[in-house]
């Protein structure tokens, strides 16, 4: 019997664990893949490349603490947005460029009615190119259909958010982050929990290859879009709230495609906006080759994660070169498309909030002794759809579990 078993590797299920068992609970982490880091994953065939999340969001995120601990070197990201319309560069002075920006702010600091990003934009800007370009900033941002995307959310997570406005990147790559989280811990990877039999003081997990486990509390961490897919399956049921809860927090889709170069053909930017199929191109400077990102969230997503990898390479190396005057294809190297929302342990990016999905967020924390929710869909302040926020979401749970075992220990004595 253990103390805790908690469903998933990923930051918020260690960061769940290491607090536990820091706190002396004998703890289990089960994880499906054969790697820990969930949607943490970085690549090093050319050196260093995120294939899942890439940036610390803010000076004053929770993981500095972690990278701090860790003695990792981490590089500042810079502010050298450009956007591009229709393979055209656009200067920072095009009044399309200065409407795109005006909109953000107007976006971020919307107070008004209840109303879906995509209406707010059609409803402040008549012009289709300011329309397009803002909305694949929101999309890329949010990983979200715009026409789900509530503006009162997105507006009131922004102000919230206390972490501050620089990007910054861990140059070794972002899982070294987990290494001190896993000291001491007994992970069990490439086994998926299949089902969840809960009782007031034990829960037997089930294991894909048939174990049978006991805890006596269990933490769930998998993204909020496989509980909407019925996995694991609890017996009995969720409460109807918890499962209203679940189907209330929409999961955004992001492609990311990563293409390796024999010599850089661009000259340097921070991050550059299009109408193309790939909306986003940013050069990663932590791998040894020339390299770009691809990156595409939300409904253009799909469309990319359709084309396939080598459509997808193609399309994207024809669109490099109409952007850059080149023949992009000359100096190919290597190719990957990661579609997140086609991973299984996945089935997504990240979430984002629709009009009710706020409170959801709220229902989902909130414990059901002795089943306990992490992850980034539970977080209900601004961090949400963040690895600082998940990190944050282990730790809440942790205390949960070491409060409700107090009050146990309380009732004996
Ligand atoms: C493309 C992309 C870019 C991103 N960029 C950023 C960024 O720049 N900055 C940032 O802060 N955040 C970013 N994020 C978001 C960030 O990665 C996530 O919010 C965070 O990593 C989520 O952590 P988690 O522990 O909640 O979930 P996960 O990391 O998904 O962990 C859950 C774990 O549960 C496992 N699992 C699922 N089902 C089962 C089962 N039945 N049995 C056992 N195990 C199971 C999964 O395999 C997974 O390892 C990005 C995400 C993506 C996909």
């Amino acid at each position: 019997m253990y103390d805790v078993i908690i469903i998933g590797a990923g930051i918020a299920g260690l960061a769940a664990a290491h607090a536990l068992h820091a706190a002396g609970c004998n703890v289990l982490v089960v994880e499906a893949r054969q790697r820990i880091g969930g949607r943490i994953w970085t690549d090093r065939s050319y050196g260093p490349v995120e294939f899942g999340a890439e940036f610390i969001h803010g000076h004053r995120a929770a993981t500095w603490e972690l990278v701090q601990r860790t003695g990792l070197s981490t590089s500042r990201w810079g502010r050298d947005r450009r956007f591009a319309l229709d393979g055209q560069m656009l200067t920072d002075t095009d009044p399309v460029v200065q409407a795109v920006y005006q909109l953000y702010r107007q976006i971020c600091q919307y107070r008004g009615p209840e109303v879906s990003v995509a209406d707010l934009i059609a409803r402040l800007s008549p012009s289709p190119h300011v329309q397009t370009l803002i909305g694949r900033w929101l999309a890329n941002l949010e990983g979200a259909d715009l026409t789900r995307l509530s503006a009162t959310a997105l507006s009131r997570e922004r102000r919230l958010s206390t972490m501050g406005e620089d990007n910054f990147h861990i140059d070794g790559g972002y899982d070294q982050l987990l290494d001190p989280l896993c000291a001491g811990i007994a992970i069990e990877l490439g086994v998926a929990v299949t089902n969840v039999v809960w009782s007031a003081n034990r829960v037997d997990v089930i294991l894909a290859d048939k174990r049978r486990l006991q805890a006596r509390r269990v933490v769930i961490t998998v993204p909020v879009s496989l509980l909407q897919a019925g996995q694991p399956r609890f017996d009995p049921p969720l409460p109807a709230d918890k499962q209203a809860a679940i189907h209330a927090i929409p999961m955004g889709h992001v492609t990311k495609l990563v293409l390796w170069f024999d010599r850089q053909f661009w000259s340097s930017f921070t991050v550059l906006s299009t109408n193309n199929t790939i909306a986003t191109w940013w050069p990663v400077t932590s791998a040894h080759v020339p390299t770009l990102m691809g990156y595409t969230g939300g409904q253009q997503a799909v469309v990319v994660s359709e084309l396939g990898e080598a459509r997808a390479i193609t399309v994207a190396l024809e669109e490099l070169s109409t952007l850059f005057q080149v023949d992009a294809a000359a100096y190919y190297r290597n190719g990957r498309l990661i579609d997140w929302s086609s991973d299984p342990w996945s089935r997504g990016a990240y979430t984002y909030s629709a009009a009710t999905t706020p409170a959801a967020r709220a229902v989902l924390a909130t414990p059901l002794d002795p089943l306990f929710f992490a992850g980034e869909a539970t977080v209900t302040g601004a961090e949400i759809a963040t690895v600082h926020g998940a990190f944050e979401s282990g730790r809440r749970v942790a205390r949960q579990i070491l409060l409700a075992r107090q009050a146990q220990i309380q009732t004996y004595l």
